[in-house]
């Protein structure tokens, strides 16, 4: 097995796939120092944390390589409405009472006039509002049950983490720039990869980790390109670290601008901030103008520029070649999904190991799971876009834009009587798209019948206990920043 490219794809791949196979089949990776990494890819969702159990990885062990925070969910700010803000959390809001989602009692009461926002009804925000976290409680009769976290960490020292788990565990590097790729002229499969030093990379199976590049995927193999910016019209970004400010959120901001957003990641040792928007709405100087005016702190380094296009590879495995990372599709940051669907192509990888050669059930199979997994995460993004009363030309015409079918028919339940029509293997479950739903201003106009329907539930009432037990549940948990003091503090170099 050969993976051409060690960013985080290359390398999650090799780890997961030296711990899943041992020595048994050699694994040799190539990447190019000089070409480098796209660096970024921070923020990750609870998923992760699978992933490195599955690696047997400790998290304090983790957390401190990787100068990494946790992270409770995302703090929207002025997407919408300019004015508006609100928490996507990485929980639930609160527990069911009595078979009625609490946030049917939460419509009820909203549409009697109670302005409490739904956020109060968070045990994540209880935590991020205060800058306070720790792990979830095992109890579910504790309201401390009912949060999730994920982690933010260093985009390099998460590679290098990495790499340093697979060699160990035999995965061979090979540093070279590839130069080219061979294929067998009755099958098409690509038998070898040469560099530019005269190096052949031979194997029966490639996974192509080469970034947007997608030198194997799509330089040699020609699978196509979904394109996708008519719905996710964000095409540019720039990074820009800073000095940390102020106490370690354990939480991500993101900052509607202009013709885009703004992301704020809080690491142990600065804070990585970028600037994502669209270059129809707005040019380079200008993104660059409200980002640098909009970063707390002194600076890092200098911006740099990233180019995207939104969208998925066509067939993210053809041939004897799966595509992993950046080189099989990218959605944009948002929802900080990227890293997540490189740990789900590599399970169903896992799932569906081709043995010699390449048998087209099993692509067919991994592009059908492939595909549908995008289109769900790729509506959800969507909607962020979508749903505003923003003035700026960007917003309005993400406003204006007609959406996905799968979309719309969630939209017209929800805003009829707060029903979230979701499937079951979806990423962003009901908690998410009601954050979101609300969060951005759809209330609905009635809700579940059954909360009117059992006089015995005293809704209101438990509204109210539900938002002092969690505040006062909140304040059991340490500050942030204790919290990884205590528990996995980075040693204080910086960089
Ligand atoms: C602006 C932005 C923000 C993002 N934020 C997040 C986030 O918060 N959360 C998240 O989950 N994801 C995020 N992502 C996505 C995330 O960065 C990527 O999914 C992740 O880093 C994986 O990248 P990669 O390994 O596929 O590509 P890269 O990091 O670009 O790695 C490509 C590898 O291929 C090698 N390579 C390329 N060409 C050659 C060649 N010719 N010869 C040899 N080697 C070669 C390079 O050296 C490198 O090792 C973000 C992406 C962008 C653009």
């Amino acid at each position: 097995m050969a993976i051409i490219g060690g960013g985080s794809a290359g390398w999650m791949a090799a780890a997961a796939l030296a711990n899943a196979v041992g020595r048994s089949m050699a694994i040799t990776l190539v990447e190019s120092d000089e070409i480098g990494t796209v660096g970024v890819g921070e923020a990750t969702i609870p998923p992760i944390k699978a992933f490195n159990a599955q690696l047997g990885i400790d998290e304090a062990d983790f957390v401190r390589a990787t100068q990494g925070s946790f992270k409770l969910g995302i703090e929207f700010v002025g997407w919408g409405a300019a004015q508006s803000r609100y928490f996507h959390p990485f929980g639930t809001y609160g527990a069911d009472f009595d078979r009625v989602g609490v946030h049917h009692y939460w419509v009820r009461e909203h549409l009697r006039g109670d302005p409490t926002p739904l956020d109060d009804y968070s045990m994540c925000w209880a935590l991020a509002r205060e800058n306070r976290f720790g792990p979830p409680a095992d109890n579910p009769r504790d309201v401390r049950s009912t949060h999730d976290y994920a982690y933010h960490f260093d985009a390099g020292r998460y590679a290098a983490y990495l790499r340093g788990y697979s060699e160990a565990r035999g995965v061979r590097r090979i540093e070279g720039k590839v130069g080219h790729i061979a294929r067998d002229t009755q099958t098409g499969n690509i038998t070898a990869v040469t560099l530019n030093d005269g190096q052949v990379v031979q194997a029966d199976f490639f996974i192509d980790c080469t970034g947007f590049a997608a030198l194997l995927c799509e330089g040699a193999l020609g699978t196509g390109y979904e394109d996708w910016t008519h719905w996710l019209p964000c095409d540019r970004a720039i990074a820009l670290p800073s000095e940390n400010v102020g106490p370690l959120t354990p939480y991500t901001r993101s900052t509607a601008h202009q013709a885009g957003w703004q992301w704020r990641i809080p690491l142990q040792h600065r804070t990585g901030n970028g600037h994502v928007y669209c270059s129809s709405f707005t040019s380079d100087d200008q993104a660059l103008a409200t980002l640098q005016g909009h970063v707390a702190g002194r600076t890092l380094a200098d911006p740099r520029m990233l180019r995207f296009r939104t969208g998925r590879r066509t067939r993210a495995w053809s041939h004897n070649c799966v595509a992993l990372g950046l080189a099989s599709g990218f959605m944009e940051p948002l929802e900080s999904t990227s890293l997540h669907l490189i740990q789900t192509g590599i399970n169903r990888l896992l799932l569906l190991l081709p043995d010699q050669g390449h048998d087209p059930l099993l692509a067919e199979e991994y592009n059908r799971l492939t595909a549908h997994e995008y289109e769900r995460i790729r509506d959800f993004l969507i909607l962020h876009y979508h749903i505003n009363s923003r003035d700026e030309p960007f917003w309005q015409a993400c406003a204006a834009m007609a959406i996905p079918d799968e979309l719309a028919y969630k939209l017209r339940h929800f805003r009829a009587n707060a029903r979230i029509v979701s499937r079951d293997d979806e990423l962003f479950r009901n908690p998410s798209w009601l954050a979101v739903f609300v969060g951005q201003g759809v209330i609905p106009a009635s809700y579940d019948r059954l909360a009117d329907a059992r006089p015995q539930v005293d809704g209101a009432a438990m509204l109210t206990r539900l938002r002092a037990m969690m505040r006062e549940a909140a304040a059991t948990l340490p500050l942030h920043q204790d919290f990884i003091r205590n528990a996995c503090a980075a040693p204080q170099d910086v960089g």
